[in-house]
């Protein structure tokens, strides 16, 4: 099980990663390497099924990471078959931060016409409600995992075929959902109508891929072929290919912005675009919105670097690392002390003296959460030497929840929640904090004309508390939307 950071509290968490391939020999095997290039989506637990003709369907759920857990041959044999999906988490709903195996994805059902594998990235926002109708009518649930309610809604269809029975059940569901899904013989994709989460077709040999991200289509030599599209449902099979279709009610497409700033790998492509090329452009325009005199453009590794880069590039103000990340941090401390625990950020990052003393430097972070990170990485600058500290943020100011499944601390934990730009300055102690605008994020993502306040291109609700898909369960909590 990997450890807790006290790092990780002030960053929001990635959501899950999903992955599944058909038409290949030892579908497991390419699976495990998916998901492990997908770890940065989840890193407390993992799971494959498979199906072969032989063996029926197989599965393993783990705890922790999939270098740990399906990297064996012992496993892996276990494990037979040329279809299989996989699943890797980090809990957005049930039981966060402390996932049971129970709720370890993909889930599995038994139908009348055969079994059923799932594996869901996303959140469901109707779930709660769902769920207490599922029981009501006499559903067991297994887990606390609101996307289990899908194998529940399969189970209540009066579909013919499982397909079927899965595109009735997520029409019942709101919210964000990128889903792969297996049958015996079929690997199924769908998008949720506004295509919060992404998902992406590759093509591998005679076989297909679905992956959460197109870097995990190259770690198994697998060309992308494109996009899921929003509200599209695709069933792939060895014999017959893809067959797509549009089962749900179009809607413009709200794409989550967060995933260009932040939770996917700089080497995967989104929307027809670099995400380091986007990453890279975000530091540019924030460069030309927030130009500071200053020696030195540093990034917070790893996520603000491509930001950086693009700073320096619009600056002329060289680039530097000035902080050194240990990237062997968190598997090497078994049992942390409150001692180490209280060295916080310093066990996964270092500074870089000779580089940064006596200089005023540009720090460059992709996003202040609580802003705890923000405050000890200053002091940690200041403190060898640094002659001023200025923080240039890569994503506005991150001020209320997200609901579509990122892990987002309680409205009133973000410090973008309850202080203005200059208060935030302010309380964190540094020389100038500025964070990019929302037009000047959308600018970085490919639209020149800024964000259209009549119709968002992309979902942007944690920046401006503007949900497009309305957070029933939380309302239903007592959550305040905006005014
Ligand atoms: S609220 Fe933020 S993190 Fe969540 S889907 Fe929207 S843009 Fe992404």
């Amino acid at each position: 099980m990997p450890l807790a950071h006290p790092f990780d509290d002030d960053k929001l968490k990635e959501e899950c990663g999903i992955f599944g391939v058909v038409g290949v020999a030892d579908a497991a095997n390419f699976v495990a390497l998916g998901l492990h290039a997908l770890q940065h989506r989840g890193q407390e637990a993992g799971g494959i099924v498979v199906h072969d003709a032989e063996h029926g369907f197989n599965s393993a759920r783990r705890m922790g990471y999939v270098r740990d857990n399906f990297t064996s041959a012992e496993l892996l044999q276990t494990l037979p078959g040329n279809i299989g999906i996989g699943h890797v988490r980090y809990s957005t709903a049930g039981n966060k931060g402390q996932t049971a195996i129970r709720d370890v994805q993909p889930f599995f059902g038994e139908f009348s016409m055969g079994g059923a594998a799932i594996a869901h990235n996303g959140n469901l926002t109707n779930a709660a409600a769902l769920r207490r109708d599922l029981i009501d009518r006499g559903a067991i649930f297994q887990s606390s995992s609101d996307s289990e309610c899908i194998i529940h809604l399969m189970a209540r269809s009066m579909g013919r075929n499982i397909p079927d029975r899965m595109e009735e059940a997520l029409r019942k569901a709101e919210g964000a959902f990128s889903v792969v899904a297996m049958t015996r013989t079929k690997l199924m994709g769908v998008r949720d109508p506004l295509g919060v989460r992404p998902l992406v077709l590759g093509k591998i040999g005679d076989g297909w891929a679905l992956s959460s991200e197109t870097c995990a289509l190259d770690i198994i030599g697998a060309e992308f072929v494109r996009e899921i599209e929003p509200g599209e449902m695709v069933v792939i099979s060895a014999k017959d290919g893809v067959q797509s279709h549009f089962p749900f009610r179009r809607q413009e497409p709200r794409f989550c912005i967060f995933e260009q700033v932040y939770f996917s790998r700089p080497d995967s492509i989104l929307s027809g675009r670099s995400v380091y090329e986007t990453r890279r452009q975000i530091g540019v325009e924030l460069a030309r919105e927030a130009p500071v005199d200053a020696d030195l453009v540093c990034p917070v590794p790893d996520s603000g670097t491509p930001a950086a880069i693009g700073f320096s590039h619009e600056s002329g103000i060289p680039y530097g690392m000035g902080i050194i990340r240990n990237q062997y941090m968190g598997r090497t401390f078994i049992e942390p002390t409150d001692a180490i625990r209280n060295m916080g950020v310093r066990l996964k990052l270092n500074v870089n003296r000779a580089l940064i003393a006596g200089k005023r430097i540009i720090l460059v972070d992709d996003s202040v959460v609580r802003g705890t990170t923000t405050r000890k990485i200053k002091d940690m600058l200041l403190d060898a030497g640094a002659a001023e500290v200025h923080f240039r943020i890569a994503s506005p100011p991150t001020a209320w929840p997200c609901f579509y499944g990122v892990d987002t601390p309680q409205r009133e934990k973000l410090i973008a929640a309850t202080m203005t730009e200059d208060e935030m300055r302010d309380h964190l102690g540094v020389d100038s904090l500025r964070f990019i605008s929302l037009d000047g994020l959308y600018r970085a993502a490919g639209h020149a004309e800024g964000r259209n306040n009549a119709c968002p291109q992309f979902c942007d609700a944690c920046f401006s508390g503007e949900y497009p898909i309305k957070p029933t369960d939380m309302i239903a909590k007592g959550f305040e939307l905006k005014s």
